[in-house]
């Protein structure tokens, strides 16, 4: 059904706050900052929401100080707070880390399991599902620490018997230091009342859609590039759960 080939089909292309305003485009996907800057305590970034949804009205990241999990969906950004409480993010607050996409789909199948040799791109699965864990994280004061060490605080709690959307991505190994590789989900609730970061689900049944892409549009804050980065992959195992 699908073609492996398009898996490692992903180019990277790196902008400035000057050239990346209205930056969008149908499958084009829109991401502030690298996931290596986020690691390194990179907590703070100058991008609002306001200015983030003129890019895509889908994906996932988080807010200025680590404030909880972000889930954006239909147009709506979510915070999921530490205890996975959610509440919509006001368009003033900042991210120092978000992907997003209009998303529209090319993969549209009735299943339960997410694919193993999915293309790269944004994932949305509206289900009904047995269990979902997920995590959260408390919010962080300057001076900021490594995320391992914050990763170490992280809230874990368990939605069983729900309704509810997987939000996310598929990136391709090689996009580590840039992304996190392979599927990063969040999760909300049907009644957008509870969400957080995905370490585990199993689904009853369920609607999967992608948007297939192969192009990512990362805009670098001062101080970030992205040659050279590279990321622990057992640094990365430990805060991905
Ligand atoms: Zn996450």
């Amino acid at each position: 059904m699908l073609d492996e080939r398009l898996v490692s089909n992903l180019h990277v292309h790196a902008l400035r706050r000057s050239e990346a305003h209205a930056d969008r485009a149908p499958h084009v996907l829109f991401q502030a900052s690298t996931i290596a800057a986020l690691l390194d305590g990179a907590y703070e970034g100058d991008l609002t929401f306001a200015e983030l949804a003129e890019h895509g009205d889908f994906g996932l990241g988080t807010l200025n100080g680590l404030d909880g999990e972000m889930i954006a969906l239909d147009g709506r950004f979510y915070r999921a707070d530490v205890s996975g409480d959610v509440a919509e993010v006001p368009p003033s607050a900042r991210t120092p880390f978000a992907v997003v996409v209009p998303f529209e789909a090319t993969v549209d199948v009735a299943t339960t399991e997410l694919l193993d040799a999915a293309p790269v791109g944004a994932v949305r699965f509206d289900g009904s599902f047995e269990f979902v864990r997920a995590r959260s994280v408390p919010r962080q004061d300057p001076p900021y620490r490594p995320l391992a060490e914050v990763a170490a605080e992280q809230h874990v709690f368990s939605f069983k018997d729900v309704r509810g959307t997987l939000v996310g991505f598929r990136f391709p190994d090689y996009a580590s230091g840039v992304e996190v590789p392979g599927y990063h989900l969040h999760f909300i609730t049907e009644d957008r009342r509870r969400g957080g970061h995905v370490l585990d689900y199993r689904a009853r049944s369920g609607r999967l859609r992608i948007d297939t892409s192969s192009e990512l549009h990362v805009e670098l804050p001062p101080g970030v590039e992205l040659s050279g980065e590279h990321v622990d992959e057992e640094e990365l195992q430990r805060i991905e759960g």
